[in-house]
């Protein structure tokens, strides 16, 4: 079907052509009409992304010539892939496994240098050869031990469930350590909650828009202006922060803002960092002290004195009083803001240091390997308790199952449809 649309400018036909290499040439529509001149290339399995022959054509990005190009292909009886359907098709051909299917995703998805870094490992097989080396101690001690039972005259050693202690503490240890990660994980994949607190005007949608680097909340002098919580991503110092601008906090009869105080409260209880915004061109009032201790203990915060162009009135010696660090800023003109960058950078190391595939980002791999330690830690709580070994190796069975539902290897059809219907066409 690709050769009768394509000439290739060497004379070459495409079932003739060398694997991967790249042939000039004229390519026509379903009217026979020259479309394009462009390059195609043909991939033989089972060395293509998908392991089975696949076409590319690489033609000039007008959208009106690609729909002639896919209405040449289709009249001849190609048809449109699914979403997902390459990347599904290299799953089931064995060319990845799924948490490298998954970090195609992740790849295509990813809002951060350090998110990327991640994803690509995760491509490369990062989390696949960990949970390969626990699978394969597991089926070691699973083929043992049948294999004592099935083959009762042939003379292999003796099963002892104790010889199996240490290895099997070693599996908890990795996939306690693995799941351990997965904070670290979706916050890198999603971003650090931040929430922008303060009494009302003291400038937390401007600090927003100007994190954001557009206007994205509303502004004005009118106090208690937003009354819902605004939620935007934005990269500040390198660092994915999920910035949520909230109503603020401050006592209020309005029945409306009381919701806003509502949900900013419940967005300080999930945060990750909060940005205590203050009014330098005034002195501290009640509201701020309010705001303050309305903010959880433990999380990491930075205070920042807004309005740095106006005369500053606000008594830093009060400020210093309650031990807090704090650093002015203008979120009008933009002084300061690389301070509040330095500021994060300092706070999440870790999130700025590319992990290579380290961290569990993925939501259905955590809840599995969750499930892979209960089951491991059962049986090694029943050997403890010198149960018998076929009991003990119900708990390692179902680790080993469990384990494999993470890598794919033993998957449920629709389980695996709907993890590709998280991609978009064409991958
Ligand atoms: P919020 O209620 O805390 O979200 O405060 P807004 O961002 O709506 O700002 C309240 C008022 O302060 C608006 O009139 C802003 O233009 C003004 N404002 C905010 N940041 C600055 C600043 O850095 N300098 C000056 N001079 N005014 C600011």
């Amino acid at each position: 079907m690709a050769d009768d649309i394509f000439h290739a400018s060497s004379g070459t036909s495409l079932t003739d052509a060398e694997n991967r290499r790249m042939y000039y040439g004229e390519l026509f529509g379903a009217d026979g009409k020259l479309v394009d001149l462009c390059l195609c290339t043909v991939s033989k399995k089972p060395e293509s992304y998908t392991g089975e022959d696949t076409v590319e054509f690489h033609c000039h990005g007008s959208p009106v010539v690609l729909s002639e190009v896919l209405r040449a292909l289709f009249s001849r009886g190609v048809r449109q892939a699914q979403a997902g359907e390459f990347t599904k098709r290299a799953f089931l051909n064995g060319r990845m496994d799924l948490t490298q299917a998954e970090a195609v995703i992740d790849l295509i998805e990813s809002e951060s240098a350090a998110a990327a870094q991640n994803a690509v490992g995760q491509l490369c097989g990062a989390v696949s050869i960990r949970l390969e080396s626990v699978y394969s101690i597991l089926l070691d001690i699973i083929a043992h031990f049948h294999a004592v039972i099935d083959y009762p005259d042939e003379d292999i050693d003796e099963f002892d469930m104790q010889s199996y202690l240490p290895a099997l503490r070693g599996v908890e240890t990795e996939l306690k350590h693995m799941l351990s990660t997965h904070k670290r994980g979706s916050v890198l994949r999603g971003g650090i909650p931040t929430v922008i607190t303060g009494r009302p005007n003291t400038g937390k949608s401007s600090l927003l828009n100007a994190l954001l680097g557009y206007s994205r909340a509303i502004v004005t002098e009118v106090a208690g202006t937003t009354r819902d919580t605004i939620e935007e991503k934005a990269l500040v110092g390198g660092v994915l922060l999920r910035l949520i601008d909230t109503a603020g906090y401050r006592k209020t009869k309005d029945i409306v803002e009381m919701h806003g105080v509502e949900r900013t409260l419940s967005a300080l209880h999930d945060a990750g960092l909060v940005i205590l915004v203050l009014d330098g061109s005034e002195p501290l009032k009640d509201e701020d002290y309010d705001a303050l201790r309305s903010i959880p203990p433990g999380v990491p915060m930075i205070v920042v004195v807004n309005k740095s162009d106006l005369p500053s009135v606000l008594g830093t010696d009060e400020l210093i009083g309650l031990g807090l660090d704090y650093y002015r800023i203008s979120a009008l003109n933009g002084e300061g803001l690389d301070i509040v960058d330095a500021e994060i950078r300092k706070l999440f190391p870790e999130l700025l240091t590319p992990p290579s595939g380290e961290l569990i980002t993925n939501a259905r791999q955590a809840e599995a390997i969750s499930r892979a330690c209960d089951s491991i830690c059962l049986a090694l709580a029943a050997i403890t308790m010198s149960v018998t070994p076929d009991a003990v190796l119900t708990d390692i069975e179902a680790t080993l199952a469990t384990i494999g539902e993470v890598t794919g290897k033993t998957m449920h059809e629709d389980v695996i449809s709907r993890i590709f219907e998280r991609f978009c066409v064409g991958k």
